[in-house]
């Protein structure tokens, strides 16, 4: 259930028509559900009711510092994987023993950010980064947090894009080296062994990876213990899958009863990391048609919104829903058309073959399930510039991330003194004067 729905054949979100967004803020802009995050938030935090938990929303998966304001006044932490994103947390509100430090390849500046703004906990990867975080505690005369993300072999049978926990993938320290790397992290100075962590990988819609990561870290809790190590916390990362389509998925009611059935008695604090599963399906991308195109076979909507503001379709050949900001008629035939952008390669497709019913130029088009791993990854390809995000709460909308123009992006990039004339004839005066 979102809160994306027609009323008066017209699509809202919550109680706003999204055409009178686009009128004011202009297309393409992605716009979020304040009820839909609370709404999952909630679910989600009431799968684990009466258990020990933490629940750090993964803030790569929506950045914007109102959806994390959002979900921290809910009582969120958050789940972060650069210097960027912790700044981004502690700026929403997210108190930093809420904070989680995540990520395979942490400069040591984002080491030493982390430790000065005091998080909750550092998961590190790797022993050469264990090395570097007890240096860079050190340095600063305190003792780093740390859990070790283990990487627990397991197939989360997702995209190989976004699967983590394969012992071929780049993540975690091999389960079966725990053992070892926990004994020199309780060697060296400057750490201080608080828990373990494990991220299998993301758009997961089976349980049974998740039964199979939880099992072998479950176990390895209690050999740390035996070998004297103080697990107090349990990180067991983020991935619950959603749904794009009608595919069917786990419930967080399902997930949680799975974690409580597993690792209810482990007695320790349990992290949760969830992203996507909060604010997938709390934001869509709103997109007006710019021409209807008859190619030689197929039907073409070229629309204003493009690969480089929702990346999901080119990048791990996603599936979202599309549907027309004004509803169709009853009786309206669907055809099939290739919903596209105006960028020049053919992966600037958000969908191939879709029935949808007849359009026209300067309709809206809302692609769905645009909230988590959209607005984060746009870019500026193409020199389009970034569009505007837009938070909905109620009959009442604010624009929460403003255009990046292009102006914006031009004005960073200064010309070095040897260009700073257009003629070439500088570039041969140039050279003479060499
Ligand atoms: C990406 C990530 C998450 C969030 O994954 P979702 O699939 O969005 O729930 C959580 N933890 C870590 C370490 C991650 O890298």
């Amino acid at each position: 259930m979102d809160h994306f729905q027609y009323r008066d054949g017209e699509l809202c979100a919550e109680s706003v028509p999204l055409a009178r967004i686009a009128a004011e803020v202009g297309t393409p802009f992605y716009c979020y559900a304040t009820a839909t995050l609370e709404r999952h938030y909630t679910v989600f935090a009431d799968a684990f009711e009466g258990l020990d938990t933490l629940i750090c929303f993964a803030v790569k998966a929506n950045s914007n510092i109102a959806v994390l304001r959002t979900l921290a006044r809910l009582g969120a932490g958050a789940d972060v994987v650069s210097g960027g994103e912790l700044k981004r947390a502690l700026v929403a509100g997210v108190a930093p023993d809420g904070i989680v430090f995540s990520g395979v390849g942490k400069t040591r500046q984002e080491m030493a950010e982390a430790l000065a703004a005091g998080v909750r906990q550092i998961n590190v990867e790797s022993e050469p980064e264990l090395e570097a975080l007890g240096e860079v505690a050190r340095a600063a005369g305190v003792t780093a947090p740390v859990a070790i993300r283990v990487n627990p072999d397991v197939d989360a049978r997702t995209h190989a894009k976004i699967a983590t926990g394969k012992s071929e993938n780049k993540f975690g320290v091999a389960w079966t080296r725990a053992h070892e790397v926990y004994a020199r992290a309780a060697a060296m100075d400057g750490i201080d062994i608080v828990g373990i962590a494990v991220h299998i990988g993301s758009q997961i819609t089976d349980l049974e990876p998740f039964r199979d990561a939880y099992v072998r870290v479950r176990d390895l809790v209690a050999t740390l213990r035996a070998d004297g190590h103080p697990i107090e916390s349990l990180d067991v990362g983020g991935g619950l899958g959603i749904p794009y389509g009608d595919d069917p998925v786990p419930s967080p009611a399902e997930y949680g009863t799975m974690v409580r059935t597993l690792l209810g008695d482990v007695d320790c604090r349990i992290i949760l990391e969830p992203g996507r599963v909060i604010a997938g399906n709390a934001g869509i991308l709103v997109t007006r048609v710019l021409y209807m195109k008859e190619g030689a076979t197929r039907h073409f909507a070229i629309v204003d919104a493009a690969m480089n503001d929702l990346l999901r379709p080119a990048l791990y050949d996603a599936v979202h829903a599309i549907m027309p900001v004004t509803e169709a008629a009853g009786e309206a035939r669907l055809q099939e058309m290739d919903v596209v952008g105006p960028i020049c390669e053919t992966g600037d497709t958000f969908a191939s073959g879709r029935p949808l019913p007849p359009l026209e130029a300067d309709d809206l088009l809302a692609i769905r399930t645009a909230g988590a791993y959209c607005a984060v990854m746009a870019s500026s390809y193409n020199s389009r510039p970034l569009v505007p995000e837009v938070l909905v709460n109620g009959d009442a909308f604010a624009v929460v991330r403003e255009t990046i123009p292009v102006d914006t992006l031009l004005a960073h990039e200064p010309l070095p003194d040897w260009l700073a004339s257009p003629a070439t004839a500088g570039r041969r005066a140039a050279r003479a004067a060499r």
